[in-house]
């Protein structure tokens, strides 16, 4: 490949002038997440010749090296951070297994392990290392990711079992609703909190997760307040499967959602079960943008920018739907998109090369906003 103009390096450079989070321009991101795009590298090009300008790494896998590298690439860098899904934490503190309505623990569904949202160990644990990722790295933004609770979600039908009735987050939910719940077992209680009290158990499910979201943003403010701070997001709307975005995942996104500067929904169109209908990723983002009051002009907050499955997972993502898939995620309130994911695109370069024609295409076009001044 040719060198690329010096228009589109000044506008990878211009991109790249810290995160602009008192700015209210939207961003024009063009994003790859999954580690470093070495394979770009290697072949002796540049971020710049696909159009790349930001790049997200998993939080335990970063080095400064590699982010002085990205910085020199003129592309933005952001973490991914892993909230309620260090499975490895339950294996040595079996209290903050989610427990069943039966009282005993909910097995993972697919394997998926989650924390229950009231361990107090937990909360410190990840709280700490979310402070010490911002602290140790000159990151321009860290992305909460798995921030639910215990379900296996990312397929095309999801497994939502009820939790977390261990005897903690009962009394918890005594104490700060003031609902008198019989001390009989765990199973006489767990049918109240989903029969006659089920709204009050929903919310007050959700108000735990908004409120971990709001310390989260609190150690942001305080460690690395530039930083933005965002979200690998449920693309489900609030009525489908049942409205379990709420009732199962603990998540009440109008609640959620001023506390985050970028919300990341990840409508994975084939994993999720809608391979042959790339329309359903602009639909679900029509609707996020008319639940939260954005339409991606005017640089409001939250921004939205999606993650899109480009790889192939559950179901292949053919190599002529890669455009049409950026473009639906493109499309309002989106003022960015990121790929799902590098390592497996890396071993497919012709999206690879679809996916650097559609971003380059895109440098600096209004409908994914300007570039920071
Ligand atoms: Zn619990």
């Amino acid at each position: 490949m040719s060198p690329p103009p010096i228009a589109l390096l000044l506008a990878g450079l211009a991109a790249w002038s810290g995160p602009p989070a008192d700015d209210p321009a939207p961003l024009s991101i063009r994003g790859v997440y999954g580690g470093v795009p070495r394979a770009i590298l290697d072949r002796g090009e540049t971020l710049a010749d696909y159009g790349i300008n930001a790049v997200w790494i998993g939080s335990g896998g970063l080095r400064s090296e590699d982010i002085a590298l990205l910085r020199s690439q003129g592309a933005r860098v952001f973490a991914e951070f892993n909230t309620m899904h260090v499975a490895s934490f339950v294996e040595e503190h079996p209290d903050a297994l989610p427990i069943g309505p039966d009282g005993r623990p909910s097995p993972p569904p697919d394997g998926w392990q989650g924390i229950c949202p009231s361990h107090p160990g937990y909360r410190t644990f990840r709280m700490a290392e979310f402070r010490r990722v911002l602290a140790a790295f000159e990151l321009d933004g860290i992305w909460l990711d798995y921030h639910h609770a215990h379900a296996s979600w990312e397929r095309d039908v999801p497994l939502l079992p009820d939790t977390c009735f261990c005897d903690r987050c009962l009394n918890r939910f005594r104490e700060q609703t003031g609902i008198d719940l019989p001390d009989g077992p765990t199973a006489e209680v767990s049918a109240l909190l989903l029969g006659p009290h089920r709204e009050r158990w929903v919310q007050w499910r959700c108000d735990i997760f908004t409120d971990w979201v709001r310390q989260f943003r609190r150690i942001r403010d305080e460690t690395r307040p530039d930083a933005l701070l965002g979200t690998f997001h449920c693309p489900w709307t609030d009525s489908d499967f049942e409205g379990a975005l709420r009732t199962k995942l603990a998540i009440d996104l109008k609640a959620q959602a001023p506390l985050f500067d970028v919300i990341s929904p990840m409508p994975y169109h084939a994993r999720f079960g809608h391979a042959d209908d790339p329309d359903w990723i602009s639909r679900q983002l029509s609707w996020l943008g008319e639940h939260l009051g954005v339409d991606g002009s005017g640089g409001g907050r939250p921004l939205v920018w999606p993650i899109v499955q480009l790889s192939d997972w559950g179901e292949p993502v053919p190599v002529d739907q890669v455009v049409p898939v950026l473009e639906r995620g493109s499309r309002a309130p989106a003022t960015g998109v990121v790929v799902f994911a590098w390592g497996s695109l890396a071993q497919d370069w012709p999206k690879v090369e679809r996916l650097g024609t559609f971003y380059r295409e895109h440098v600096g076009k209004p409908d994914l906003g300007p570039a920071s001044p």
